[in-house]
């Protein structure tokens, strides 16, 4: 096979050498059901409440607060689902972003149809919130605030501790979607007022089908897969052992060196931004350029067409996206894309390129050089 440049991480990540390592037992010798009561059982549960502790550790919150689920879209699901149907006091209101992931946002819209009111805030043209329109947009009637920590799309993060603040202080319970937050920046749950979180393994050199949310102590929520009582009874099934052993090596790997990687992945970032626009005249850098994720960039090439852009960068064995991997392949623009304020011109020529660990500067001059070309 021909050298595949990757630069679409914020989509998926390669497994880890070592979390590979990790997790090959539990598909072979080391396969005995978590809730059994003989030894490989119960050795089992043990690798999962270790994979739980690594995962709460890097987070700020205690084990008992982590359930694992199949995915980040479960955790948002479970997460938004979860308290509204516990919430017992009747509310109907809750408050989210027009940026958010469609996990978040489909999950509203079902909630909707049964009868909940959905607030979607605006934002900013480097789309961010205002944290004045939340505060007003707060009733007695709001039972949570859904907002995510970075967008997948733009990579700009969200003024987090602040909302968490306001949420603490109208006494409502603030979820953030983080799925593009962890492994990449640095997040604690307390001092930034979370009470929901969402991660998934894949996003940072974990395995795919592996996802955990947190909830922290005390919160109600209702399980929405019923069966039998694994996570607490929060999340039936029999759980995907190798993994979650997976995931907690993964987070434990990707926050050892979390500042260094970042500065390199910024350096890079520049490096590939500094050289684009010296190439190309005609292009928008989407997104802040203060709050954004180290490895995400987000270019307009208006009159550019990004999906023919895209299929001419995969015959050379580049893979980026078009806005978002969930968005590729769909007539609409981005919806994120829409709100930060680009006309369709500009939208239907956003290419997104996300930075890695394994990427190289000669990697990106590679990929500035057939940009270049194509354009
Ligand atoms: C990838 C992603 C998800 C979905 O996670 P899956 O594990 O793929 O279901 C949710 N939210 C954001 C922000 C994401 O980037």
């Amino acid at each position: 096979m021909n050298k595949i440049y990757y630069f679409d991480h914020a989509a998926t990540t390669a497994v880890n050498e070592e979390v590979l390592k990790t997790m090959l037992p539990y598909f072979s010798y080391s396969f005995g059901n978590p809730s059994s009561a003989y030894t490989i059982g119960r050795r089992n549960k043990m690798a999962i409440d270790l994979a739980r502790q690594r995962i709460a550790k890097v987070i700020n919150a205690q084990p008992k607060e982590i359930y694992f689920t199949s995915c980040g879209s479960e955790s948002d699901n479970l997460a938004i689902k979860g308290v509204t149907y516990a919430n017992t006091r009747r509310k109907k209101h809750i408050i989210t972003t027009k940026i958010e992931h469609h996990a978040v946002l489909n999950t509203c819209k079902t909630l909707e149809e049964e009868g909940i009111e959905i607030t979607y805030l605006n934002v900013d043209k480097e789309g961010k919130i205002s944290l004045e329109e939340l505060e007003n947009a707060i009733s007695d009637d709001t039972i949570l605030i859904s907002i995510m920590t970075a967008n997948n799309e733009i990579g700009t993060i969200e003024p987090i501790k602040k909302i968490g603040n306001i949420a603490r202080t109208h006494k409502v319970l603030f979820h953030t979607d983080a799925v593009q937050a962890i492994g990449n920046i640095e997040i604690d749950v307390e001092e930034m007022n979370i009470d929901l979180l969402s991660m998934s393994a894949h996003k940072f050199y974990g395995p795919k089908g592996v996802g955990a949310l947190y909830v922290k102590n005390g919160i109600e929520f209702k399980q929405i897969q019923d069966g039998g009582h694994q996570e607490k009874g929060k999340r039936a099934g029999t759980e995907n052992v190798a993994g979650i052993v997976g995931m907690g090596k993964a987070i434990e790997i990707a926050y050892k060196n979390i500042k260094e990687h970042n500065k390199k992945l910024i350096e890079l970032r520049e490096y590939c931004i500094e050289k684009l626009q010296s190439k190309i005249q005609n292009m928008k850098i989407n997104g802040s350029m203060t709050d954004r994720l180290p490895g995400n960039i987000n270019i307009s090439f208006p009159g550019e067409d990004s999906t023919e852009l895209l299929l001419k960068l995969d015959e050379r064995g580049i893979c980026t996206s078009a806005g978002s991997a969930c968005n590729t392949g769909q007539a609409t623009p981005s919806h994120v894309l829409m709100a930060i304020g680009l006309n369709n011109e500009q939208a239907e020529g956003t290419l997104r390129i996300t930075l890695g660990r394994e990427n190289t500067k000669e990697e990106i001059d590679y990929l500035i050089d057939s940009i270049v070309e194509i354009i």
